[in-house]
């Protein structure tokens, strides 16, 4: 899998660290989806209670009026049914989040940026903070859709649920004062014009009258635009989606893996590589990278000859797109999800 070329690209040069590392998200993503696929993991076995049991619910996966999920319900099956509605709800929101994530990068790499924004109020306002919920509490989440007839009561933009959207964002990343962006704020404050809803009025009404994001007098929200404002808010779009995506991709990661049953060692791999790739995209170099990760102390194992590698070189080549093998010199492109350590044995 290859990064697009470049050349083709409408992007300033200094965008394209950041168009790289949201690039890498968005393989990552696919490979999941991919694995997923292949591997079956949507579905769930049921060891039934009794044959009748068996029959009755092969009789209503034939009689596709009839629900199967609210048969499991009622017959002593809430944990299985739970399950496979957690596993198809994760990567179903997932798709979501790619249909609108994935061609909002595209039309921003054409230079559309306005448009680009505006895909981005869905996958960030909503469908993330479904997989919030489900990272947090799935139990609660999927009792709600599956038990609760009344759909006000998970609509995660009601008024009367958003506070959970808070709640579920300190417990997954609790505040650090050393974040540049809050990610509850930017994704759902009104008061300042540079977050999500302050792009967002502006990209979708020529006049907005909200207190903070009033439109200026004689104006039409970013019709009469310059080279300047396209710029500023290019470097907005790609700057503030690469602190959002750094914060997703980890998330969506932890929730892959304990589905996947992947091992601790691919989770950690892959974990390292989407922290060095987001470090690159926001500049940070590779130095301190390595202090913040503590690199020293985690080895890449060959999956072909077993040595393990821990060098600068190799460390910044993997950051950057590839891991070489300092014995056997077998190559790994790292822009993408690493499956390629799960079959690693070590020596206990
Ligand atoms: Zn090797």
């Amino acid at each position: 899998m290859e990064i697009d070329k470049k050349e083709n690209l409408k992007i300033s040069q200094e965008f394209l660290p950041f168009y790289d590392f949201l690039n890498y998200c968005r393989f990552c993503f696919l490979d999941m989806l991919e694995y997923a696929d292949k591997k079956h993991l949507s579905m769930e076995a049921i060891n039934y209670k009794s044959d009748a049991d068996r029959m009755a619910s092969e009789n209503i996966c034939k009689n596709q009026k009839q629900n199967l999920d609210q048969w499991l319900l009622d017959n002593g099956y809430k944990k299985v049914a739970f399950n496979f509605y957690f596993k198809h709800l994760f990567f179903s929101l997932l798709v979501d989040f790619c249909n609108y994530y994935n061609a909002s990068l595209d039309i921003a790499s054409n230079g559309n940026i306005y448009v680009a924004w505006s895909l981005l109020r869905k996958p960030l306002q909503e469908t993330l903070a479904y997989i919030e919920w489900l990272y947090v509490d799935k139990e609660e989440l999927i009792s709600l859709m599956m038990e609760n007839q009344d759909v006000s009561s998970y609509e995660i933009m009601n008024k009367k649920n958003r506070w959970k959207i808070k709640k579920h964002i300190q417990m997954i990343q609790p505040s650090i004062s050393s974040e540049k962006m809050n990610i509850y704020d930017f994704r759902y404050s009104y008061e300042n014009p540079l977050t999500l809803n302050g792009i967002l009025q502006a990209t979708n009404h020529l006049i907005t009258t909200r207190p903070y994001l009033k439109t200026s007098p004689s104006g039409l929200n970013f019709v009469f635009e310059n080279y300047d404002s396209i710029h500023r808010n290019t470097g907005f779009y790609y700057t503030s989606l690469s602190y959002v995506m750094k914060y997703a991709i980890e998330l969506v990661m932890k929730i892959f893996a304990s589905i996947a049953k992947l091992s601790d060692y691919t989770i950690t791999v892959n974990s390292l590589n989407a922290m060095l790739k987001a470090y690159q995209a926001l500049s940070i170099p590779y130095e301190r990278a390595k202090n913040l990760i503590d690199l020293e102390q985690m080895p890449i194992y060959c999956p072909a000859c077993g040595q393990a590698n821990n060098t600068n070189e190799m460390w910044i080549n993997f950051a950057h797109s590839y891991f070489e093998c300092n014995k056997c010199h077998k190559k790994i492109n790292t822009f993408q999800y690493l499956f390629d350590f799960e079959d690693i044995i070590f020596n206990r």
